[in-house]
């Protein structure tokens, strides 16, 4: 091994290093920030230390360069675009978007290895990963972005056609790697993969698609380290592991917390397909609060739990939030902030937007710990949530059935903000908004809280 061989090792051991050590920092919302940038540099250097070994080894010459500078800028300026201009409630289509992309680089990869050096273990596992993580987070993206139906979409057969891809997937992958005939069957698997992402993304919809999105997380993480392997790159190797790993511990959280499996998730959306248009028992009386109520109900409460939704983020009204808690806590008031794992539509959403709002994490409960307080509390303040505080959830035969919620309506009173009676994410009623103990103030969140807010300050002088 020369000097230079030693030197790239050396910049790669330490961009792992950087990356382990980028995560670690994520682990708190304080130095979340810190470990984007260590990691994002880390990245950069690596992306520098792959160019010249590239430069090293004469591999890329003439017009070659050309393709290589001109993918890289226009890569890089895309990226820099869309990460520049995205909403934050359009994040979660965004990083499905770059899931796709991950998966489908990924399996091309695997591809030219194939033209280059013929079927291995590595190149077929590619393929098949990245084939899968490519179609479905495309179908993840424009389901979040509302180009195609959010609903779970089921039609006859879907089943059967997913259990016929399965097989073609495991003969295709065999064939390939059995030796003649392995480009038929390596086109075969792509097709075959490409068609069971669809399949399986498309009868998912309502609580099943924030498991299903981290799922796809840890597949593009998986085969960026099958790349790695196939094209024998360390750091593509560690890269890969670890956003592998961290998106399958998450996606193990997130079924948890879900009360979901899966492989059901998996094999077709079992038990997310089966919404009967739900009719809630609610009293079917909608209580409308002005102003002034909701401020009285909140100024005199002794506990507020605010459970903050979707509609939070849509609204950008974090800030208005943080100002009511802080005027009530400023009476003594104790407020704490009840988060779902999948309120808002990715996962950590809440908990991105109340940092940003600088609401400190220690007055964060998680569901159990809030629905266990919740007959103590004397006002559920519901800011643009709805499928997570839904009580059909209790019930079978919804689009929400099984999925833990928060006890919102267990509270002494609820007041609930949003703009009208609409449907959530999962597209159905919400028994909850006609409770005999609930009030619903019909406002964008926003505009609400800086209402209630200033009806507090009037009542309390
Ligand atoms: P929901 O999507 O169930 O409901 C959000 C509510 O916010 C709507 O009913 C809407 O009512 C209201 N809203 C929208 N805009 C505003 C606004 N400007 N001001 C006030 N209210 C507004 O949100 P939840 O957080 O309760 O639940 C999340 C759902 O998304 C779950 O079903 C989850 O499974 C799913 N999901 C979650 C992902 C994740 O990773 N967290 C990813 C993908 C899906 P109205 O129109 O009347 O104002």
């Amino acid at each position: 091994m020369n000097a230079f061989d030693v030197v790239i090792r050396l910049v790669y051991l330490a961009v792992a290093t950087c990356f382990v050590l980028g995560l670690h920092l994520m682990n708190s919302p304080v130095t979340a920030r810190r470990g984007n940038l260590l990691s994002a540099g880390a990245m950069a250097v690596a992306v520098a230390a792959t160019v010249a070994v590239l430069v090293q080894a004469g591999g890329v010459q003439g017009w070659a360069w050309i393709a290589l500078a001109a993918g890289a800028a226009l890569g890089a300026g895309l990226g820099l675009l869309l990460a520049r201009r995205v909403p934050m409630t359009a994040m979660p289509q965004l990083v499905s978007l770059f899931n796709a992309v991950g998966g489908g680089a990924a399996a091309l990869i695997g591809v030219h290895d194939f033209v280059l050096r013929g079927s291995s273990l590595p190149v077929v596992l590619d393929v098949l990963i990245g084939g899968v993580t490519f179609s479905g987070s495309l179908v993840a993206s424009g389901k979040l972005q509302g180009l195609v139906p959010s609903r779970p979409i089921v039609f006859p057969g879907a089943r059967v056609l997913t259990v016929v891809l399965v097989l073609v997937m495991l003969v295709a992958a065999g064939l390939s790697l059995a030796g003649p005939g392995g480009a038929v069957a390596l086109v075969a698997l792509a097709v075959a993969a490409l068609g069971f992402g669809v399949t399986m993304v498309t009868p998912i919809g309502g609580a099943d698609m924030p498991v299903v999105i981290s799922l796809l997380n840890a597949f593009t993480g998986t085969a960026v380290a099958m790349a790695g392997f196939a094209l024998g790159n360390g750091v593509l190797i560690t890269a890969g592991a670890l956003v592998g790993a961290s998106g399958a511990i998450l996606t193990k959280l997130m079924a948890d917390a879900m009360n979901r499996s899966i492989t059901a998730i998996m094999a077709g959306g079992f038990g997310t397909g089966d919404s009967t248009g739900d009719q809630a028992p609610g009293t079917g009386v909608v209580r409308a609060l002005s102003a002034d109520d909701a401020a009285i109900q909140l100024a005199y409460a002794s506990r507020v739990v605010v459970v903050p939704g979707y509609g939070l983020a849509a609204a950008q009204a974090q800030y208005q939030l943080r100002e009511l808690a802080e005027l009530l806590e400023g009476r003594g008031v104790n407020v704490a902030y009840a988060v779902h794992p999948v309120a808002g539509r990715m996962p950590g959403h809440m908990n991105v937007l109340l940092a940003e709002a600088g609401v400190p994490y220690d007055q964060l409960v998680e569901l159990d710990a809030a629905n266990a307080a919740m007959p103590q509390t004397d006002v559920a303040l519901v800011v643009g949530a709805n499928d997570v505080v839904n009580p059909a959830a209790r019930r079978p035969g919804t689009a929400v059935s099984g999925m833990p919620i928060i006890d919102a309506d267990r509270a002494k009173s609820v007041i609930v903000v949003k703009r009208s009676m609409g449907h959530g994410y999962a597209g159905i009623d919400n028994e909850l908004y006609t409770a005999a103990t609930t009030g619903m103030y019909f406002a964008d969140a926003k505009k609400a809280l800086a209402e209630i807010t200033a009806a507090v300050k009037v009542l309390v002088g």
